[in-house]
């Protein structure tokens, strides 16, 4: 991908254009982390970019970007740019196309507003981000108050960015999120959302993932965030996951959620039971979770209360735990909370006896199914679930060994309790 812009950097200056690589992959570059992708900047105007490049694909006009396929890659080529108006706090009213030095200064951090031109392998500094990129600092380019005025979305930009890289964020910068942070949900939703998400993505470190919640609760960005009031918490369990793949957002969302909601055994239950369902709605919507993001948070949360009660199970409530969507998530979680007292025994014995009861099958197809309970003379009734349930527990608990056996056991049970038949 670097070959590729490097490229269309070459043919672009070729032309008689100025073109660098801008914005975060510099940033990355500098700081020895591979890019996720490769941005250009450029003296060229989309017009121009579509008379030099053979498959362009304009993406937004209005802003001068242009997808340029080359080599196999796709690449953002955007024309040098200065906004202004943000009457919404959203979208600019005016954009301007304009030079390599005004457009950084439309960036949002310093060490986000760096060119650099891999050709003659040169660094552009307008605004003072390798400094501040050197020195850790994470600083609003121009008057701070201003541009978060523009866009509240970088409110939480500056957070991810700082506990992505363990930055400080500069005083006056600090102090113009926590001044300006009740205004975030003047943003969409979604944005806020997507932010979130990538905080809390599973490529991101442990340490970086409870900086982040710890920024915005510092910040008083909680609330605005979350459609809550602001809370002072530590947030052991959030610190507690460890650096796994199964570590999602929605697993971090539910040890923020108990961070903030259940801080110690007495609450934690309750709030188990049922309380954090009213937690969920409000949260589902304050991020604009899809069903998907809402039932793994959910899920995560379910296995969690089950597995509370794990020493109160049967076998067969055991296998149907494990069996659980998400199992391995709400396990996670579970063992995060090793403040909890009833939670290290039953971390233990869940170490010994998970992978006892995962090699005997935790979800087996089951050996009776309803037409063998019509078979029976039994006719479908909203009690043929609670039958089927009960079949199937004495599969998984072993009370009956196969099939034969659990036809003739369920035969018993009905033969024996059903209305229709008498006793
Ligand atoms: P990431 O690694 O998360 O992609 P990034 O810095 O590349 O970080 P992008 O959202 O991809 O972030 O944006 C690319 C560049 O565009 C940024 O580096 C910054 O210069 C500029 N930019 C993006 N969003 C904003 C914003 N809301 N306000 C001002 N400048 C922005
Ligand atoms: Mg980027």
């Amino acid at each position: 991908m670097l070959d590729a812009a490097t490229k269309i950097i070459l043919i672009l200056k070729d032309a008689g254009h100025v073109a660098y690589l801008a914005g975060g992959c510099v940033r990355d570059r500098l700081l020895g982390i591979a890019p996720k992708d490769y941005d250009v900047a450029t003296s060229a105007t989309p017009p121009q970019l579509s008379a030099i490049f053979h498959n362009t694909q304009l993406v937004g006009e209005a802003f001068g970007v242009v997808l340029v396929r080359l080599m196999g890659c796709h690449i953002e080529v955007a024309t040098f740019r200065t906004e202004w108006g943000y009457s919404d706090g959203r979208r600019p009213d005016g954009v301007a196309f304009t030079d390599a030095e005004h457009d950084a200064q439309r960036r949002d951090f310093t060490i986000n507003g760096l060119f650099e031109d891999p050709i003659e392998n040169k660094i552009i500094d307008y605004v003072g981000g390798q400094q501040d990129l050197q020195a850790g600092i994470i600083r609003a380019i121009g008057d701070p108050d201003k541009r978060f005025n523009e866009d509240y979305l970088r409110l939480l930009r500056a957070i991810r960015f700082a506990a992505r890289m363990g930055f400080e964020i500069e005083t006056k910068t600090a102090r113009a999120i926590r001044n300006h942070a009740r205004y975030l949900g003047q943003i969409s939703r979604e944005r806020i959302g997507i932010e979130v998400d990538l905080m809390f993505a599973n490529t991101v470190e442990p340490v970086q993932r409870q900086l982040a919640a710890k920024l915005i609760q510092d910040l008083h960005l909680d609330g605005p965030t979350l459609n809550e009031d602001h809370r002072d918490v530590t947030l052991p369990t959030l610190g507690a996951l460890p650096d796994h793949q199964d570590v999602d957002a929605a697993v971090c969302l539910a040890a923020w959620m108990l961070d903030r909601h259940a801080r110690n055994g007495l609450e934690l239950l309750p709030f188990l039971a049922q309380g954090f369902e009213r937690t969920m709605t409000q949260w589902r919507n304050a991020l604009s979770m899809s069903n998907e993001q809402r039932d793994a948070l959910a899920n995560t949360l379910r296995v969690t209360a089950k597995l509370m009660q794990w020493h109160e199970l049967g076998i067969a409530g055991k296998k149907r735990l494990l069996a659980m969507s998400r199992f391995a998530q709400g396990r996670i979680l579970f063992e995060a909370m090793k403040e909890i007292q009833i939670v290290r025994p039953i971390a233990d014995d869940l170490r010994v006896q998970v992978p006892i009861l995962l090699a005997q099958g935790v979800n087996p197809q089951p050996w009776v199914g309803g037409s063998d309970l019509i078979e029976l003379g039994l006719k479908p009734s909203p009690a043929f679930g609670d039958w089927l349930d009960q079949a199937y527990d004495a599969q998984l608990d072993g009370t009956v060994c196969d099939r034969q056996q659990a036809l003739a056991w369920i035969k018993l049970k009905v033969l024996g309790h059903s209305p229709d038949k008498g006793g």
